[in-house]
């Protein structure tokens, strides 16, 4: 299982930001930025290239309350990262969107 599944599972503690049926975002325990808050399906789906046409709608939802979110949190410009694969970055094999804001990015990323 992994470790956000635990968080789902209210089995590790986590800094929830947000809450429904289908997903969840809480901050990473590691910011990179200001506002460094992760969000998640709740469905396992272990990276974008393991999503299947019949998760469009969630993760649609979930691109949506990204947006939401950002805006709570007073940002209007900010970073949207999906690291896909050990080799892209990718640590924690449960899809999540890295939400980063609050100070410059650079381009292209490292
Ligand atoms: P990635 O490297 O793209 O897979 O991102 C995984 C992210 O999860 C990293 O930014 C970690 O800091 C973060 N992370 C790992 N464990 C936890 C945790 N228990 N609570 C919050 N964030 C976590």
């Amino acid at each position: 299982m992994t470790i956000f599944q635990k968080i789902i599972n209210r089995e590790i503690p986590a800094s929830i930001v947000y809450e429904d049926d289908l997903i969840l975002a809480f901050r990473d325990i590691q910011p990179q930025a200001p506002v460094h808050i992760l969000v998640i399906p709740k469905k396992p789906i272990t990276n974008l290239a393991a999503m299947s046409e019949q998760d469009c709608a969630v993760l649609g939802h979930l691109m949506f309350h990204i947006s939401q979110i950002a805006q709570a949190e007073g940002l209007t410009d900010y970073r949207v990262v999906t690291n896909n694969g050990a080799g892209a970055g990718q640590s924690v094999f449960h899809l999540h969107f890295h939400l980063l804001g609050g100070r410059a990015f650079g381009w292209p990323p490292g």
